[in-house]
Formats: C-alpha cells, sequence, structure tokens
C-alpha cells in the first residue's frame, strides 16, 4: 500500500519533509498546502507537487501569480491517509479540527504545544507509543537531538542526570527578522530552560536541567552536554556506542570540521540537499568520560534534524511499519549517514 501523504505548510520543515516523503518507497506526496504565492510555491509547482491553497480567501493570489492551484487545503486534507502539518507555532493547534473533522490523523511539529496531542515521538526513543494514534507530535529540533543521544545512554549505562547548555542559533537562514545580530544572550534566561520538560515528553522519568542561549548565527544549534552516567563507562566505549547509531555522526578528528560552518560545508560537498545535516553532528575529540560524567558537544541542524523523524512518524501512525524497519528505510531512501 502506498501512503498517500499531505502536507500543509511548506516552508523550511515543510519542503524537507516533501522532498524526503517523495523517497520513500512507500510513500506518495499527495500535494503540499500554501497560504500565499512566494517563491516556495514557485518551487512546489516546479518540483511537480500538487499545490492547495490553505486560506480560501487568497486563492485568487494565486492565480494573478499566475500560479495553478490543484485546490484547496480541505482536499487534500480529505483525501490524504496521514497529514503532516508544518505550519508556524501555534498554527498546527488551529488546524487540528480541520483534521479531525475529516478523519485524517495528523503529525505536528515542535512548536506546537505537548497537550495538542496524544503522543510527542522520536523514532529511536518511542516509535510505538504513536502506533495508531491520531495527533502526533515530532518534537523540536533540540529535543529531538538530545532525545537521540540520551536513548543509547539510557540503555547502554543509565542515566543519573542530564545537564545541557543549548547555544541556539538566532534564527534560520533565511528569516531575515530574527536575531541578535550583535550579541550574546541568556534566553530564557530563567533556570531551567523549556527544553528539559519538552525531553520529558520522550522521557517522562528522566532528570535533565537545561540552560538557553541565542547568538547571532543562523547554521546549527551546539549543545554543551554532561551525562552522569548510572554504570562504569570509558571514553572509548561510549564513542563506540554512539558510533553504532544511524542518526548520530561522530565527526572524526581527521576531517578538522572545528565548526558549524565547515560541517554545513561538508554536508554540501558531500551532496546533501540544502547541505541538511539529519544527523547530530557529535564532535568525537568532546567525547569525555571522567568518573561517571559523560561530557560531549554536538551540533544540530535545526532545519533538518527533524526530517527523518516525520518520515517515521507517518509510518508509526499507519502502522505501516515497526521502528527497526521504518528507521532503515528511511535512512536508505533519504541516504542518512556519512560516507566517511
Ligand atoms: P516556516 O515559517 O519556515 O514555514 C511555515 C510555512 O507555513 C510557511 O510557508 C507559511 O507561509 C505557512 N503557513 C502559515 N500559516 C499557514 C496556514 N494557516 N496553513 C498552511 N500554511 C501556513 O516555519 P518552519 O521553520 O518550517 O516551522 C514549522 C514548524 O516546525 C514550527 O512548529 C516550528 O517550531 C517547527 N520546527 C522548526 C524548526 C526550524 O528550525 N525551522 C526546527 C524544528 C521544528
Amino acid at each position: 500500500m502506498t501512503i498517500r501523504v499531505g502536507i500543509n505548510g511548506y516552508g523550511t520543515i515543510g519542503k524537507r519533509v516533501a522532498d524526503a516523503v517523495r523517497a520513500q518507497p512507500d510513500m506518495e506526496v499527495l500535494g503540499v498546502a500554501k497560504t500565499r504565492p512566494n517563491f516556495e510555491a514557485e518551487r512546489a509547482v516546479a518540483e511537480g507537487y500538487p499545490l492547495y491553497a490553505a486560506v480560501e480567501e487568497r486563492v485568487d493570489q494565486f492565480a494573478e501569480a499566475g500560479i495553478d492551484l490543484a485546490g484547496e487545503v480541505e482536499e487534500l486534507v480529505d483525501a490524504a491517509d496521514v497529514v503532516v502539518d508544518a505550519c508556524p507555532s501555534g498554527i498546527g493547534a488551529e488546524n487540528k479540527s480541520m483534521y479531525e473533522a475529516h478523519d485524517t490523523p495528523a503529525l505536528y511539529q515542535g512548536g506546537e504545544d505537548a497537550d495538542l496531542v496524544d503522543v510527542s515521538f522520536n523514532a529511536r526513543s518511542n516509535f510505538s507509543d504513536a502506533e495508531g494514534a491520531d495527533h502526533v507530535r515530532v518534537v523540536s529540533c533540540n529535543t529531538t537531538g538530545l532525545s537521540r543521544l540520551l536513548a543509547p545512554l539510557r540503555e547502554e549505562y543509565g542515566v543519573e542526570k542530564v545537564r545541557a547548555t543549548l547555544v541556539r542559533r538566532g534564527g534560520d537562514p533565511a528569516q531575515s527578522s530574527r536575531g541578535p545580530i550583535n550579541d550574546t544572550l541568556p534566553d530564557p534566561v530563567t533556570i531551567p530552560s523549556h527544553h528539559g520538560p519538552d525531553v520529558n515528553t520522550i522521557f517522562p522519568d528522566l532528570d535533565i536541567d537545561t540552560l538557553g542561549m541565542k547568538v547571532p548565527a543562523t547554521l546549527t544549534h551546539t549543545h554543551s552536554v554532561n551525562v552522569e552516567l548510572a554504570s562504569d563507562a570509558d571514553t572509548e566505549g561510549v564513542r563506540e556506542l554512539l558510533e553504532a547509531e544511524s542518526r548520530l555522526f561522530v565527526v572524526p578528528e581527521r576531517l578538522a570540521i572545528d565548526g558549524s560552518g565547515k560541517l554545513k560545508e561538508f554536508a554540501l560537498d558531500a551532496g546533501r540537499p540544502r547541505g541538511d545535516v539529519w544527523e547530530n553532528a557529535i564532535w568525537g575529540e568532546s567525547i569525555t568520560v571522567e568518573g561517571n560524567d559523560l561530557y560531549l558537544f554536538q551540533a544540530i541542524h535545526q532545519e533538518s534534524d527533524v526530517v527523518p523523524e516525520n518520515v517515521d512518524a507517518i509510518r508509526a501512525v499507519t502502522g505501516a511499519a515497526d521502528r527497526a524497519e521504518s528507521t532503515a528505510t528511511t535512512d536508505e531512501s533519504m541516504g542518512v549517514g556519512f560516507d566517511i
């Protein structure tokens, strides 16, 4: 059976999810919905995605821009087996009643509140919780990055406590109105930040404190992580454990990737679409175990790490595959994992 997927919201996340869905052997992009004509709407049509108007009153704007529409968003939602809502934060909540009215299971993104949905999702950590669910939230880029890292550590060693400082990019490259442009902000200045509680939507019993910052950068977030492990570990053992995970890229020293700039350049050189880095990029040299404390730095490409997770969540809600089969298919079809 081919899973017919509608994508509502065709921006940073939506366009990447569309391309990833199209790459799957068991999925089809039924169409994408946009609120207004712009370069992304024109690209969607050029890519061959049927384009639907997300707002009825704006249908004329597409005609004026010379863009052919396949219809309006409700038609897309009605015909789809699953909708991926990739609208700006809070709009997903407004759209929920539309998905319910058409009895179409929906995935939401990390900008929505956890209590909007039945399950918050990370493929590595809790795939089976989303099986058959109607409303699932693929957690944020930061929560995805922390969950992927913590899942194998919890399984192998047990985790007593996590302390992480999230140095967050001020905005995505295309977000011309975001900042700061010359500042370093404790953000939020209160401690802990909301990120730890968000990780608790994946691991409810985890003891985690997070601190947030915002800096004038657009390429990635960078996490400084300390994990207090519950049993004996050494640096080499942790490194091997992390290297075995398909969505963790332990950056070898020999590549001389000293930061997010070279990481993105490496991804572009490797032929990644849009220079995307779907994996957590963990600096190999930073992995250090002192006593029971593990320390490391990881970069999280905020625009793309949630993309394979959305693909897996589609299979979870439709019951199309279990975790192992789904993640293997997703990774193979997208090309997750650098060939080094
Ligand atoms: P974006 O602004 O790049 O894209 C959102 C798209 O939705 C835009 O094209 C916008 O025009 C469109 N839109 C607005 N209202 C709409 C409506 N009513 N119906 C249909 N489309 C509508 O935003 P984004 O960065 O892709 O973020 C989308 C979601 O993903 C948010 O919940 C965000 O928190 C989450 N997220 C973003 C990132 C990131 O770094 N960009 C990372 C992980 C998760």
